[in-house]
């Protein structure tokens, strides 16, 4: 067993830890400064100080670093983990300086796995190139979408076009004028089998009959430092066959294969957030001072700081076997252990802003500090992706088989 970086990685890190020092987190503070500045809000990746991220980033060879394969940096999940990791310390900003902020990371994925040669010179391209944004719009407001079976938005066919019609809504960064395209789930043959009736389709975002409604919000944050999350209505929406992606049918295995990284990448940011907080509790711990003693000799903030450590190093290695195992065996072969870190992420980053939050006083739950926003982040990760139970069933359900065929060889 192996702990240490290889050589790539060890270069890709160093660089990135400069980067973030140098240019990223002097940055944030103007960030927010020109978002608040803009004539449309939800246009975030206008602000000019991303514009100059980005480029530093490329200069510095850390440009897509989540895609395998020829069309981006052809990391492994392992080399790409603690890269990750480290751009979720400044969520909202290193991700997509780097080109490696979701949904469009899925949306490239997809792309570049199952896109046409069209499909990949029209869209890929200029998402690889950072020039535009997109969307993946699958869950419903009328149908329990934790099934995506149930998705309803009818996608049929009608000479060489396809008609959608149905309703989406919590599509992250849909709000954004510059999301140019949106990946839709809906259903082809609603009489085939329960998991062949859906399909994905690409559906422009000036197309009639696409409608951007409003967006929604998380506990009051709507989220516009990264597009909002919309709710859209398709009606009569027309668009070329050769928009579909892939075959007609096989909408339920692409969203499976976009959900594997998707998840690992979500659960290797989540860590960054959590020591980001363990940093700003343990530097407030010091210097704030109660009842004669700086807030650091308080048994109770030494056991959340102890506990804090404890739980990032469980949840790193959990997340790192699994980066290696979808390396070595496939994401099917590493479908429990995906399932287990989306479970034990976003309670165990949860449990430690709720910490760091507390040591803050109420200074924590205000915009002083991101710790307020990251929890409401946080939070949302235990519906993203599948809520915590329907991992937690099928997890369940694959180790009680696993007994039961250990049963059957003794
Ligand atoms: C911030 C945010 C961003 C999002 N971004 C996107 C996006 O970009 N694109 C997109 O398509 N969707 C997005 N979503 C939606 C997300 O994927 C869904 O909310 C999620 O899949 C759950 O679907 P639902 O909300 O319809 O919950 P439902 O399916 O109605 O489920 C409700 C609850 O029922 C319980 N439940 C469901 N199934 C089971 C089970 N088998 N066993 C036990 N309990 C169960 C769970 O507690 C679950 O939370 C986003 C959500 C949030 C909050």
């Amino acid at each position: 067993m192996e702990f240490a970086f290889d050589s790539r990685t060890a270069r890709l890190r160093t660089e990135l830890l400069d980067f973030m020092d140098t240019h990223v987190y002097p940055a944030e503070a103007k960030f927010a400064e020109q978002l608040a500045g803009l004539t449309d809000r939800w246009a975030w990746d206008s602000a000019p100080v991303l514009a100059d991220l980005r480029a530093e980033a490329r200069r510095r060879g850390l440009w897509n670093l989540f895609l395998p394969g020829a069309h981006g940096a052809g990391l492994t999940n392992l080399q790409y983990a603690p890269l990750a990791e480290i751009t979720g310390r400044a969520l909202h900003l290193a991700p997509p300086a780097l080109n490696c902020a979701a949904p469009d990371t899925g949306n490239m994925e997809v792309l570049a796995q199952f896109g046409t040669a069209e499909q990949k010179q029209q869209w890929l391209t200029p998402l690889l190139d950072g020039r535009i944004r997109s969307a993946f719009a699958m869950t419903e407001p009328d149908v329990a979408s934790s099934d995506a079976t149930n998705i309803a938005t009818r996608i049929e066919r009608d000479g060489d076009e396809y008609v959608l019609n149905g309703r989406k809504w919590w599509i992250t960064g849909a709000m954004n004028p510059n999301c140019r395209v949106f990946v839709v789930m809906g259903k082809t043959d609603p009489d085939a089998d329960r998991h062949r009736q859906q399909s994905m389709i690409l559906v422009p975002r000036d197309t009639p009959g696409l409608v951007v409604e409003r967006g929604m919000e998380v506990f009051g944050y709507d989220d516009h430092d990264h597009g909002g999350h919309a709710q859209l209505t398709f009606t009569d929406v027309r668009v070329p066959a050769a928009n579909l992606i892939a075959g007609e049918g096989d909408g339920f295995a692409i969203a499976q294969a976009r959900l594997g990284p998707g998840r690992i990448h979500h659960c290797m940011r989540a860590i960054g957030v959590a020591e980001r907080a363990v940093e700003l509790m343990c530097a407030r711990a010091e210097e704030r001072v109660a009842f004669g003693k700086p807030l650091a000799r308080q048994g109770v903030v030494q056991d959340w700081i102890a506990e804090s450590r404890v739980k990032l190093e469980q949840l790193r290695l959990l997340v790192l076997k699994t980066a290696w195992l979808m390396d070595t065996v496939g994401n099917k072969g590493a479908h429990t252990e995906i399932q287990a870190i989306k479970i034990a992420a976003p309670r165990t980053v949860q449990w430690i802003l709720d910490k760091a939050i507390q040591l803050h006083g109420a200074g924590g739950l205000s915009q002083d500090f991101p710790l307020a926003a990251a929890y409401a982040g946080i939070r949302t990760l235990r519906f993203a992706d599948g809520p915590d139970e329907v991992h937690k069933n099928s997890l369940a359900r694959a180790e009680i088989r696993r007994q039961a065929d250990k049963r059957g060889r003794r």
